[in-house]
């Protein structure tokens, strides 16, 4: 009998099903029904998403997944290609998502050509209809709905609509389906699934066939959704002559199983895409399984909101040549029911069936490689992009796709090649494409002629009619060849940079700025909003151009709850990538980044002509003054500009109140119209008027406001949006207008201001203006990027925000479509702070202004509140020294009053109507098990002094807590004593990550995001970097240490898993933690997360944290605690996954009243930073990343550390009577233990008396949801552990065979098959060895593992010191990842052809981010590494024959040999240790990212001649490189052609240890630094 499934993915799957299903919660989820009165969302019996409540929002749902492609180059079908297919989806199985319910997968499906022998028998024998002949006839696979009625209703529909399109409709069939497998969810929700046969007409083309088929579903899809809810559930997988698509909510295994019709011997295919999805909810949903009807998607499209607003707009232009009237019946373009991955499908099939772009093309523009900046680029690559970035913007995010339309099938991937994609080629001309390789096990080596990657921005094509694969450059050639690009950019573009030199050179406006500009007056600059810190704190130091720094988080109230007028900027929080895409660092890999974009009238879509690039080409958003006196004065080319002044009168303000502003607004947006109407290219929004009589809208809301507007008119690409205004001044300001619609932001008041300071500091103003220009630009660079988001095209109108005290009026005029959770201020409110900034710059009775002074950065008397005031920080030092009560309540009374003033949780009174059921307080726990749920934050051993690690870590042990080591690692010695962290940080920087660090932890905390600066990657300065901070993390002492922004290993959900995964294996008594931060989604994430077999998850505050970050990051990103508790404490509830996970509240916790909230609002466990650190000494002033902290509890100067003074008892003793708080406060709640207060929000309600008038706006009933109603049977704490699925490791498996060596310390070798679901091979051995021998680990090669076959993820990961690991065959992602002093070797089998293990520097042979984060050892490969190479190694020697892009980047020491070719950005951040490259062309110094590292040739010494030889003498030795035999047969020549790259600070380093030992010295170059 013919099984689908390999046995050991079988015994897998069903072992891996039958534990969860032991351990399935019961869960009672109400389908769509819901008493809430939000908007509900689609819901329906095949996507049973909740309706939007409390905090949780389906919109909000993301998916990730692995994606595989097999084919015959020739396009002959076969049974073979289907049933290998169905083998790749299988083994990919853990790539997938499963939820509470392990038999009912996220969604799996395949799409295969038409299989017309299998079709024609079955359409014949089961429904008597007689199939023409293939190519003559469509099918496709409809979902209907289980009602009777409504299905025929729904066919009936569809029939309808395929007649109208002039097709004859030949019958139905009704696919037989096996639901006996698929667990309950999946069978509830499960459609009727009906067949539908439909004839060309003869003298259709099938291209046109094809058309009018998409044309009948569209319009049977409106129709559909024009009857109502009834029709919800109609669904067409696909309907096409070519291709049809198999999918459900299933499993992998399942896909095989519940269809029978995949498992004939006559269903053939000459293709067949797979795959396999991971979503962050459990909530079931056929339709979202994939694949679409062009396309399957692995990542995130970050921008998507952006990108459907411009699909909508550009509906009023799109005109189908072919469809002439009938295109309108094609709209809407875009989808609130679709995933981004729906939306992208039907934007590429619009594009290819309506505008008649080959289908490669629709993709190559949604998706474009980085063009902009890339300097080797070909003119004519170049003009095709720009040409196309004329008519769209990008779809951005991390992006694998695999598409077909039967005729082509490819795949592409991103520009910045953030997911992983391998394929092979074999002798009979099959493709074997997935996410990764050995998906088809069975395959022989000796068939394989190619093993490949794609890379980023890259595209693989085969085309089925020519037979072969046509290679991303020829297939872009043939492409661009197509039309004359270049011609029509030339003809068509104007740069605005040439029109204000033109203009210039004219003398029709200014060359250059004054030279003696005078400051703004008191008047407008208090009118606009700014204050004395703004220009001495934000503005001043950004004419160095940089943003400046602050620490120690935020303690001022959010807009909303602040008594002070506000900007509406400050309205809004920046979103952040976590998670489910990756932030991108914007320096480092600036090569993906840009700031360009074409802006003005866009052509009609469906075309492609000279008119599409007849636009206005803005090389960076924020406009200079020369060029707003460009746009408002002069004409160019064509182009002009229509002023709309955006003031009003001030009269009509006070009369008037909000209604005289959102009058003013409509008059706005009416003038914009109009202007469009009337055909201007630009409009540019105005309030140079502003006066004592007539008052600004602010430029936010009528930048918001128009843009809406024109979209809802469909007439938003018709213009360019710009705005010339006085109030944009911080970055977060540029970054709303620019986000909410801006195409271009002028900030003349700031120019000027910038220009006056300069004077007075004696700089040139036009320097000055200028770097303030380049300041804010990074900034924009810098928010767009933490979304990962790679250019201002995608990033414009994206709203990449949240909205926090914002009501409906003001989101729907001005920010349709943002989240605003808890409502908030109307026109009236705005209105009235305008004033109060109007009537500060116009005082009554002509009196001279005073300049505004808030002290919303540093805390003045009388300004904005704080909640870290002078006086709780001396009262707080002054319980914990003395640890007397009285003195405690003094300091926690201070604490209510401060948060009252400024925190969600100041707002709420505990305790309903004083009426309470008190349980007298000897009947409460005791405090020493409440210290139990307590942990300190993660500080790392650099940001914070030696003494204060240690003291965090000394107290938390004598309570029972946990203290954390932040991601700097932690001595070795202190594991065995108090001074050991029980959590162990692993963060992007992988900083002292090693076996024998990880087996010392009780708790593994993955850190996702920061709270002061969550998307962004931290900097340790090397002054910081001590001896003792070297050793700990690894690296040279004196040299700066960078923290990516992501986590290289983590891209996506199932990356997240893949590393939780991995740590367990490392350690499975450790309890994995993953910490993220509070912003919209963070529920949804979290659910995804304990989906990824996380136990414990952190949400941290936006406002907490003690690292150094701009100010922008500080003040403008990240929500309060109390949102994402609530929201993560209700999706893990909704989704039945609450049981499995630890939910603990992190985010400026001072006392026992916040404990309480946090802990009614759904928090087991608490974390505390600030507190602990004043409790040490520390005074909060906010010095910590200048190394000058006066009390020595931040700094790693030995002078300033000896004025520490803290002990770990005053630690003990604030957090001993903080839990004594919460005792009293369980008492009067009538709670025994802290269990029973968990998520009990009917406890805490709105205290009418701490609200004003703005904070009486809010609607904090989403917060205070019961989550227990959402969800009755669920728990509301962890009550199960997870499922990690371990146990049938092969680690597992072969450990008894080396368990007496480990323990004897002798030598063993084990030999063993390995094949791709063997993942993380090496850490649970490693793991044992850890505990057995410690950091010195076992003599190199004691434990010899000989393995043969296709390598699973993460071989090798924290390979211990004394094993060794050799692999024949090929390895995928994260090879040697962490490798803590182990040997791997991967060479090609033996079985390969010849060829390919001659020239194994042309192949694949480990896939991305190998050896990342790497401490130690050496790795050897014989073939290609893909991206990502070596990123962050910090001692491991590695050699490999050819890498990807971004290689050694982040590097602080080892070694690393290539022997063959590398990609681009090659040592970007490489801080330490030696790369040497062969460089055959001489071209590595282009590929080379130049900014921290020096090349040189190796023949210049010596030394590194005879380094370099030993590493290739080592790897032919070890994996018998021809490459490496090769180059030592002619050594002298070969050694001519390596480059030594050499960071600049590393050499720095070492010559002055060289200077030093050469004088004698001992002291150490850090050492030096420090002094
Ligand atoms: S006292 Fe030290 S630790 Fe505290 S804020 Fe100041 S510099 Fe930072």
């Amino acid at each position: 009998m013919h099984s689908f499934v390999q046995p050991i993915a079988r015994s897998r799957l069903a072992a891996a099903a039958r534990r969860a299903a032991a351990a399935r919660p019961a869960r009672g989820l109400s389908s769509s029904s819901s008493s809430s009165s939000a908007p509900a969302p689609r819901s329906t019996q095949l996507s049973r998403f909740p309706a939007k409540q409390g905090l949780y929002d389906p919109a909000l749902e993301k998916d990730s997944c692995g994606v595989g492609l097999v084919a015959h180059l020739k396009g002959v079908p076969s049974r073979a290609i289907v049933k290998d297919a169905g083998l790749a989806l299988v083994n990919m199985e853990h790539r997938g998502g499963c939820g509470c319910d392990p038999q009912s997968g996220d969604g799996a499906g395949i799409q295969t050509a038409l299989p017309h022998d299998f079709f024609a028998r079955v359409a014949r024998d089961e429904a008597s209809i007689k199939l023409p002949a293939p190519g003559a006839y469509a099918a496709g696979n409809i979902f209907l709905p289980v009602d009777a009625d409504a299905a025929q209703k729904a066919k009936d529909l569809l029939v309808h609509a395929v007649k109208a399109q002039g097709l004859e409709v030949l019958g139905w069939r009704k696919p037989p389906t096996d639901n006996s497998t698929l667990g309950a969810m999946s069978v509830e929700t499960e459609p009727l699934i009906e067949q539908l046969f439909v004839a060309k007409p003869a003298a259709l083309s099938s291209t046109d066939f094809e058309r009018e088929l998409y044309m009948a579903r569209r319009v049977a899809e409106n129709g559909a959704k024009a009857l109502g809810p009834a029709l919800d559930d109609f669904y067409v997988c696909t309907l096409s002559g070519r291709t049809i698509t198999y999918k459900g909510q299933l499993t992998t295994a399942q896909v095989f199983e519940y269809y029978s019709d995949l498992r004939q011997d006559d269903y053939m295919s000459h293709m067949a895409l797979v795959h396999s999805r991971f979503s962050t909810n459990t909530f079931p949903s056929w339709p979202r399984a994939q694949p679409n009807r062009m396309l399957c998607h692995n990542g995130e499209i970050n921008t998507l909101k952006g990108n459907k607003n411009m699909l909508t707009s550009r509906e009023g232009v799109a005109h189908s040549t072919y469809f002439g009237e009938r295109t309108a019946q094609l709209f809407p373009l875009a989808s609130d029911d679709h995933s981004d991955s729906g939306n992208f499908d039907m934007c590429v099939e619009m594009l290819a069936l309506a505008g008649g772009r080959p289908l490669h093309e629709a993709v190559m523009m949604m998706i474009p490689e980085a063009w902009q900046r890339n300097a080797e680029l070909p003119e004519w690559k170049r003009a095709f992009y720009e040409f196309q970035s004329c008519a769209m913007e990008p779809w951005d995010g991390p992006a694998m796709m695999a598409f077909t339309d039967g005729r082509f099938v490819g795949a592409n991937l991103d520009r910045n090649g953030l997911r992983p994609c391998r394929f092979y080629v074999t002798k009979d001309d099959h493709v074997i494409l997935a996410s990764e390789v050995g998906v088809v096990a069975h395959l022989k080596e000796e068939e394989v002629v190619r093993k490949g990657r794609l890379e980023p921005g890259r595209m693989f094509l085969i085309d089925f009619e020519k037979g072969g694969i046509i290679d991303d450059l020829a297939l872009k050639q043939e492409v661009a060849a197509a039309r004359p690009y270049a011609e029509w950019v030339k003809a068509g573009l104007v740069r605005l940079s040439e029109w204000v030199t033109t203009k210039q050179a004219a003398g029709e406006i200014a060359a250059a700025p004054s030279d003696a500009p005078t400051m703004p007056s008191t008047h407008v600059l208090n009118a606009a909003g700014y204050t004395r810190e703004h220009l001495e704190m934000i503005l001043r130091p950004m004419a160095t151009g940089k943003e400046p720094l602050g620490s120690m988080g935020v303690d001022t109230p959010l807009a909303v709850l602040s008594s002070m007028p506000r900007m509406p900027s400050h309205y809004f929080k920046q979103l952040f990538a976590q998670v489910t895409n990756p932030p991108i660092d914007p320096i480092r890999e600036a090569s993906v980044m840009s700031l360009a974009c074409p802006v003005g009238p866009e052509a009609n879509l469906l075309d492609c002509g000279p008119s599409t690039c007849r636009r206005l080409v803005v090389d960076e958003p924020v406009l200079t003054l020369e060029a707003m006196d460009a746009l408002l004065t002069t004409t160019y080319k064509g182009w002009s500009a229509t002023t709309i002044d955006t003031t009003f009168p001030v009269a009509d303000a006070r009369s008037g109140g909000g209604s005289a502003l959102r009058a003013a607004i409509g008059r706005i947006c009416e003038q914009a119209s109009a202007a469009v109407s009337s055909g201007a290219p630009l409009i540019v929004l105005s309030d140079r008027a502003m006066s004592e009589t007539q008052m600004a809208v602010p430029s936010l809301l009528a930048t918001g406001a128009v843009h809406q507007a024109l979209i809802a008119a469909k007439t938003r690409t018709n213009v360019g949006l710009m705005v010339d205004t006085a109030d944009a001044k911080e970055v977060h300001d540029f970054a709303t207008l620019v986000g909410y619609g801006a195409d271009g932001v002028c900030p003349r008041v700031a120019y000027s201001a910038m220009g006056a300071m300069a004077v007075k500091d004696g700089v040139a103003p036009s320097t000055a203006m200028s770097k303030y220009q380049k300041a804010v630009s990074f900034g924009i660079l810098k928010v767009m990027s933490k979304m990962g988001i790679s250019t201002v095209q995608s990033y414009k109108g994206a709203q990449i925000f949240e909205a926090v005290g914002l009501g409906d009026e003001v989101i729907n005029v001005c920010f349709t479509g943002s989240t605003s959770r808890l409502k908030g201020i109307g026109f009236d409110v705005l209105t009235a702070d305008a004033l109060r900034y109007h009537d500060a710059a116009y005082p009554q009775g002509g009196r001279t202004p005073d300049f505004l002074n808030f002290g919303d950065y540093h805390w003045r008397d009388g300004g904005e509140a704080h909640y870290n005031t002078p006086a709780a920080m001396v009262a707080l030092q002054l319980a914990a020294r003395t640890n007397a009560r009285s003195a405690y309540d003094a300091y926690s009374a201070l604490i209510d009053e401060a948060n009252a003033g400024t925190t969600i949780r100041g707002l709420f009174q505990i305790g309903k109507d004083g009426i309470l059921p008190e349980v007298p307080l000897s009947e409460v726990e005791p405090a020493s098990e409440i210290v139990k749920r307590f942990a300190t934050g993660a500080m790392s051993l650099g940001s914070i002094s030696p003494e204060t690690h240690e003291a965090l870590a000394k107290a938390m042990n004598a309570l029972g807590g946990r203290s954390n080591t932040g991601e700097g690692g932690e001595d070795p010695l202190r594991f065995a004593d108090n001074r050991r962290s029980a959590i162990k940080q692993v963060a992007s920087g992988r900083f002292g990550v090693t076996s024998n660090y990880l087996t010392n932890a009780d708790e593994l905390q993955i850190k996702m995001a920061q709270g002061a600066k969550p998307g962004e990657g931290g900097e340790l300065p090397g002054y910081k970097v001590t001896e003792l901070i070297g050793k700990t993390r690894g690296t040279t002492p004196g040299v700066g240490l960078i923290s990516p922004p992501p986590h290289h290993d983590i891209y996506s959900i199932e990356d997240l898993a893949q590393l939780i995964y991995d740590l367990k294996s490392a350690n499975s008594e450790a309890r994995i933690s993953v910490k993220l931060v509070s912003e919209v989604g963070v529920g949804v994430v979290a659910a995804g997360v304990a989906k990824a077999k996380a136990d414990h998850i952190v949400i941290s505050g936006g406002d907490g944290g003690t690292g150094a970050a701009v100010w922008t990051s500080i003040k403008h990103a990240g929500m309060p605690v109390e949102i994402g508790l609530a929201e993560a404490h209700q999706t893990l509830v909704l989704n039945g996954l609450r049981s499995r996970v630890v939910l603990q509240a992190d985010g400026q916790l001072k006392s026992g009243r916040d404990v309480v909230v946090a802990a009614l609002l759904g928090g087991e466990e608490f974390g505390f930073a600030t507190g602990p650190l004043i409790a040490l000494g520390c005074i909060m002033m906010r010095k910590c990343h200048l190394n000058t902290c006066p009390v020595g509890v931040a700094t790693q100067d030995e002078e300033l550390r000896k004025k520490f003074e803290g002990q770990p008892e005053h630690v003990v003793n604030f957090l001993w009577m903080v839990a004594e708080e919460v005792r009293g406060y369980m008492s009067q709640l009538g709670f025994r233990s802290m269990s029973e207060m968990i998520g009990r929000t009917d406890r805490l309600s709105v205290d009418p008396a701490k609200l004003h008038a703005k904070s009486a706006t809010l609607d904090l009933s989403p917060i205070l949801m019961s989550a227990q109603a959402l969800n009755p049977e669920s728990p509301m704490f962890k009550t199960m552990a997870q499922d990690h699925g371990i146990a049938d490791r092969l680690d597992f498996k072969l450990l008894p065979q080396v368990r007496a060596a480990i323990d004897a310390g002798t030598r063993v070798t084990v030999e063993s098959p390995i094949v791709n679901i063997d993942r993380s091979f090496g850490a649970i051995i490693s793991n044992y060895l850890s505990k057995r021998h410690g950091e010195a680990g076992m003599p190199a090669g004691s434990v010899r593992f000989v393995l043969k076959g296709h390598a699973g993820q993460s071989l090798g990961f924290v390979l211990a010191r004394g094993i060794s690991v050799s692999v024949e065959g090929d390895a995928n992602d994260y090879a040697g990842k962490g490798l803590s002093g182990g040997e791997l070797v991967v060479f090609p089998s033996s079985e390969l052809d010849e060829s390919i293990r001659t020239n194994a520097h042309d192949h694949m042979i480990v896939g991305n981010t190998s050896l990342y984060g790497a401490t130690d050892g050496s790795a050897f490969f014989r073939g290609r590494a893909g991206e990502r190479f070596c990123v962050r190694n910090s001692g491991a020697v590695a050699v490999v024959e050819g890498v990807g892009d971004h290689g050694c980047e982040y590097m602080t020491g080892g070694r690393c040999v290539v022997l063959g070719s590398t990609g681009n950005n090659f040592a970007a951040g490489m801080s330490g240790g030696i790369a040497y490259v062969l460089d055959e062309e001489g071209t590595f110094h282009r590929r080379c990212n130049m900014e921290m590292v020096s090349l040189s040739s190796v023949a210049d010494s010596q030394a590194d001649m005879a380094e370099l030889r030993s590493y290739v003498e080592a790897h032919a030795a070890k994996t018998g490189s021809v490459r490496a035999e090769q180059l030592l047969s002619n050594w002298e020549a070969s050694v001519g052609k390596f480059v030594k790259v050499l960071p600049n600070d590393y050499a720095r380093v070492l010559a002055e240890r060289a200077a030093l030992s050469a004088l004698g010295g001992g002291a150490s170059a850090g050492k030096a630094q420090t002094a």
